[in-house]
């Protein structure tokens, strides 16, 4: 597993975030099948009632999913108010392996985190980087994407690059790596914390914050949705994203055996493309 590179000042200008998902489906995973769910022949196995019998979950027969459904392309609702996105096609697909009915529970993003946790989801997508914080008190899935923290300004701004941010007002959303990021390097009180991404870039819009640090992916939808923003050609952190679990989630081997299947068998590049139109 790739280490977070901190301030890494990777050039993002030719970096796709889906050419980044390729990169991070691209490795065969060190863990073993060797459990429930999988094995690498059939996966049509995984999906038999006596997979589902196996697996503890929150609510029986269910994979119950905490996500913060605003941060596309990974997870966001359709007009119809249905979630869609990677992350909730991911699950869908693993939970069809597992022999489980996907539930998707929408809250905050520091909500999602702290709902695994406490033992009312049984994974938490929703864009999440693994960090050795978080490792701390919760397990995570072998990495399925690369996620990248990047920076939002207003056209014309002077700041040009990750440096430029000190002793300007950055906002992020609560509880992400973005905000411990950037608190860390710049100071708390140089540092809000939004609800969510969308809110963020409406307070860059109405001039409340001078930059917006968020993960790249969604970073080019609010951007294209926002005229006069702009992302800086350098990024601020390279990541790591994962599926989250309580700690000791007796989960983890069929999940991981089920994503690596998905990788495997190209299913979880073919959602990626769905979402992300290389450039
Ligand atoms: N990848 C970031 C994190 O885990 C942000 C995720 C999100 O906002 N949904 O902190």
């Amino acid at each position: 597993m790739k280490k977070i590179t901190r301030r890494s000042f990777l050039a993002a200008a030719g970096l796709t975030a889906a050419a980044l998902a390729l990169t991070a489906c691209g490795g065969s995973s060190s863990s073993t099948a060797s459990s429930t769910a999988s094995s690498a022949a059939s996966s049509e196995a995984a999906s038999t009632s006596a997979a589902a019998a196996e697996l503890t979950t929150v609510e029986a027969g269910k994979l119950t999913m905490a996500t913060n459904a605003a941060f596309p392309p990974y997870e966001m609702t359709t007009d119809a108010g249905e979630f869609e996105g990677i992350d909730v096609e991911t699950a869908q697909a693993i939970a069809e392996k597992l022999g489980l009915e996907l539930q998707i529970d929408d809250m905050d993003f520091d909500a999602a985190l702290l709902s695994v946790q406490q033992g009312k989801a049984d994974i938490v997508m929703a864009g999440v980087t693994v960090t050795d914080e978080r490792k701390a008190v919760m397990d995570f899935s072998d990495s399925y994407a690369t996620g990248i923290q990047s920076i939002i300004v207003p056209e014309g701004s002077d700041i040009t690059s990750p440096d430029d941010l000190a002793g300007k007002k950055i906002g992020t959303q609560r509880g992400t790596t973005g905000y411990i990021y950037c608190s860390d390097d710049f100071g708390d009180e140089n540092v809000v914390a939004y609800d969510n991404g969308l809110t963020a870039v409406q307070a860059l819009n109405n001039g409340q914050v001078d930059a917006v640090v968020i993960d790249n992916a969604p970073a080019k939808e609010f951007v294209a949705a926002n005229p006069g923003l702009v992302i800086l050609d350098t990024s601020y952190a390279e990541e790591d994203y994962a599926i989250g679990m309580a700690k000791g989630s007796s989960l983890e081997d069929a999940i991981n055996a089920a994503l690596e299947e998905l990788k495997a068998d190209g299913t979880l590049q073919s959602i990626v493309d769905k979402y992300i139109t290389a450039e």
